[in-house]
């Protein structure tokens, strides 16, 4: 990942000339593009407040927030994991709170999902300065794939987000009406190309994991019983 040092708005101090310069790597007139959207994915969290100027992030609309995310998954992915990433921002100024990726192969975790690293990745950050526990209720969650009864839960009923973003109802049925009725007034379905193809790559790829991810050992046995399953795959142990 490369950005440009005229794009980010560094200038050279050249040896004490006075100079207006922005104290921050990424500014408010930075471009937005997908080489800044994967820096910041990337970044650990408690950094971004040095590193980019708030401004920046009131440029950012929510289908960026999404494509932030699908970075996310995507690193999952390359690490042998299930493509699934989450970020939570703050409403009032559009900065991120939080982010994370499923790691349930990675870490032999199965709590450990998209939205749920973003949680764990938000309380550890307000930690770190020192805040107590992290309200939710004035943030959104955005998420590659739509949530499962296990993040629903958590998002409804634990941290009661404002807003909920979803990035795929295509491979897994839209949960957006347990969410709603969970009391999240606003759900927004905005379904992300990469993210779709990431997770259907993945399902079609190692359906095994696939099942075990959504339904543990119970639904790969009833996976495997109906043939959605080949023998090929019979080691659902991801890589290391
Ligand atoms: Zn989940």
């Amino acid at each position: 990942m490369k950005i440009s040092s005229t794009r980010v708005g560094i200038a050279d101090n050249n040896f004490g000339r006075k100079m207006n310069v922005s104290p921050y790597f990424i500014t408010a007139n930075t471009a937005l593009d997908e080489a800044v959207l994967q820096a910041l994915a990337y970044l650990p969290t408690e950094h971004l407040s040095k590193l980019v100027d708030p401004a920046f992030f009131q440029k950012l609309a929510d289908r960026d927030f999404m494509r932030l995310a699908t970075w996310l998954a995507q690193k999952s992915y390359a690490e042998g994991g299930c493509p699934i990433g989450g970020v939570i921002i703050d409403n009032r100024t559009r900065q991120i709170r939080g982010k994370g990726h499923n790691t349930l192969g990675q870490e032999n975790d199965s709590t450990t999902h998209g939205e749920t690293a973003a949680l764990r990745d938000a309380g550890r950050v307000a930690r770190l300065r020192g805040e107590g526990p992290v309200d939710f209720r004035p943030m959104t969650m955005f998420t590659t794939l739509t949530p499962c009864a296990v993040c629903c839960a958590q998002i409804c009923h634990r941290c009661h987000f404002e807003k909920v973003v979803i990035g795929d109802i295509t491979n897994a049925p839209s949960t957006a009406p347990a969410l709603r009725a969970g009391g999240i007034q606003n759900v927004e379905i905005l379904e992300d190309a990469r993210a779709i193809a990431l997770y259907r790559e993945y399902s079609q790829k190692r359906p095994d994991l696939h099942f075990l991810d959504w339904g543990g050992h119970q639904k790969l046995a009833e996976a495997q019983a109906a043939g959605l399953v080949p023998s090929t795959l019979a080691d659902h142990k991801p890589k290391p």
